[in-house]
């Protein structure tokens, strides 16, 4: 973590009321698959419920291509929801239209990552932060300029910058701008989709105190969507990790860290650089690539790539290299399933295996060459390299399916509650049957 990011840390107090602002239950958008000869549509956000506080600031954090910003754009109501809904201020707005829309459209607004493109460069920046109050008919025109200039020094900027263009300014400055325009109105709710990502790492800083000190003086609540762990760290009260379309864990920000409860924010943790490069870690990695959200896996969405998968009970034994071998050899015939050549290269190149002109049989070759793997595993790749061979690749992924999956892959994980600050995780390893994430890390000799 930066020094600039943990001076942050000590003055960012929490400003949530407890009095509940946006609910989200359920929430689906999905793109396309509505004709009739369709494909089936992209799942970008497939069933999220949670709450955030007036005055609270949640992040939202994932790979990219998960589903932040459609989410995002659902609750502003750029997006239609497939399904769902979302609660402001207890009224269900997927069902505003017309003039109602367009009144509570003044209660929220977004920030946009990327202050060069978000920005009309013909516009005067006073035209630029005038133009919501202007849509949505504010007062007068001499009451609007005066509020443009006081918008103007709210964010840091100056009266005179009223007539320059956006070109004239460097990126922070116009992020600056993009967060006076979204001021305009006094909304309640933010929405700032990756605010700081497009910029350098002391500008970022600078921005996320401006945001904190907005949040104190107006009383607003934010939802931070971020690439990016460390901005989410020190400005969010809580966060929710998502994957593919779904809320893996989410709970207040500082145990989501410290002690994550889920595998894949397990997994997102453990992708982050440490300070001392030499220190001794055995971390988790991440295999693969997410599935597409047009496909999305059956079960827990994120099971073709957890690394705590639970075994079926026969192979609870198993060598752990040998299960391994099997998890990467499913997941070279997944990607083989329903991705382009070029994807399955890149595959080859996460992998290690299995580029798209590989022979199946050199795959398992590769895979499990230098291991010793008994015949009661063997003689299930064998049948599944005959499937391949007979152009079934399919036919090999359902075999092996029956053979190895287990319950992360027949049944929907619940949320389930994992400690008294309403944290919740959703994956299978919480019911008591089965080792806790935590207990499975520690048995595996992996780091916390
Ligand atoms: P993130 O912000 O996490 O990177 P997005 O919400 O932008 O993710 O995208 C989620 C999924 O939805 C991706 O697979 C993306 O390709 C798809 N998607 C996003 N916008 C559209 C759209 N307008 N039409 C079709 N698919 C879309
Ligand atoms: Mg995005």
């Amino acid at each position: 973590m930066t020094a600039l990011y943990e001076q942050r840390r000590d003055d960012a107090a929490s400003a949530a009321t407890g009095e509940t602002l946006v609910e989200v239950r359920n929430l689906r958008t999905y793109y396309g698959g509505d004709g009739v000869f369709a494909a089936e549509p992209v799942k970008a956000v497939d069933g999220v419920s949670f709450e955030i506080e007036r005055g609270e600031t949640l992040g939202l954090v994932g790979e990219s291509g998960c589903g932040k910003s459609t989410l995002g754009r659902t609750l502003m109501q750029l997006e239609t929801a497939t399904g769902g809904e979302v609660r402001y201020d207890g009224t269900d707005v997927t069902t505003l239209s017309g003039a109602e829309l367009k009144e509570w459209r003044q209660n929220v607004q977004m920030v946009f990552q990327d202050p060069d493109s978000s920005l009309n460069d013909r516009m005067t920046v006073g035209e630029i932060v005038m133009e919501p109050l202007n849509v949505h008919d504010w007062r007068t025109p001499q009451e609007r300029r005066q509020r443009v200039r006081e918008l103007l020094e709210t964010v840091g900027l100056s009266e005179e910058h009223y007539y320059r263009y956006p070109f004239q300014f460097s990126g922070g400055q116009r992020q600056r701008i993009g967060i006076a325009r979204a001021l305009a109105l006094e909304p309640d709710f933010l929405v700032l989709d990756e605010p700081v990502s497009a910029l350098d790492v002391s500008v970022q800083a600078k921005i996320l105190n401006l945001l904190d000190d907005l949040q104190a003086e107006f009383g607003l609540t934010y939802l931070v969507i971020a690439h990016d762990l460390s901005v989410v760290e020190h400005i969010c009260d809580r966060v929710a990790v998502m994957y593919l379309g779904n809320i893996m864990e989410l709970g207040p920000t500082e145990r989501l860290f410290d002690d994550p409860a889920n595998p894949y924010t397990n997994a997102l943790l453990s992708a982050i650089p440490t300070a001392d490069p030499t220190a001794e870690t055995d971390r988790m990695t991440l295999r693969g690539t997410p599935p597409s959200p047009r496909d999305p896996p059956e079960g827990c969405v994120f099971s073709t790539r957890c690394p705590m998968k639970i075994r079926p009970e026969k192979y609870a034994d198993l060598d752990d290299d040998v299960w391994e071998g099997v998890e990467v050899f499913r997941e070279v015939l997944r990607e083989r399933a329903d991705a382009s050549a070029s994807t399955t290269d890149r595959v080859k190149e996460l992998l290690g295996v299995g580029g798209a002109d590989t022979d199946v049989d050199e795959v398992v070759e590769d895979v499990f060459g230098d291991l010793d793997v008994p015949s009661e595993v063997s003689q299930h790749l064998d049948t599944a390299v005959e499937y391949v061979e007979q152009d079934d690749v399919e036919g090999a992924r359902e075999h092996l399916r029956e053979e190895f999956g287990s319950v992360c892959e027949r049944e929907v994980p619940d949320d389930h509650v994992v400690d008294d600050t309403g944290r919740f995780s959703h994956c299978h390893r919480h019911r008591g049957e089965h080792d806790a994430p935590g207990e499975f890390l520690d048995s595996h000799g992996y780091d916390r």
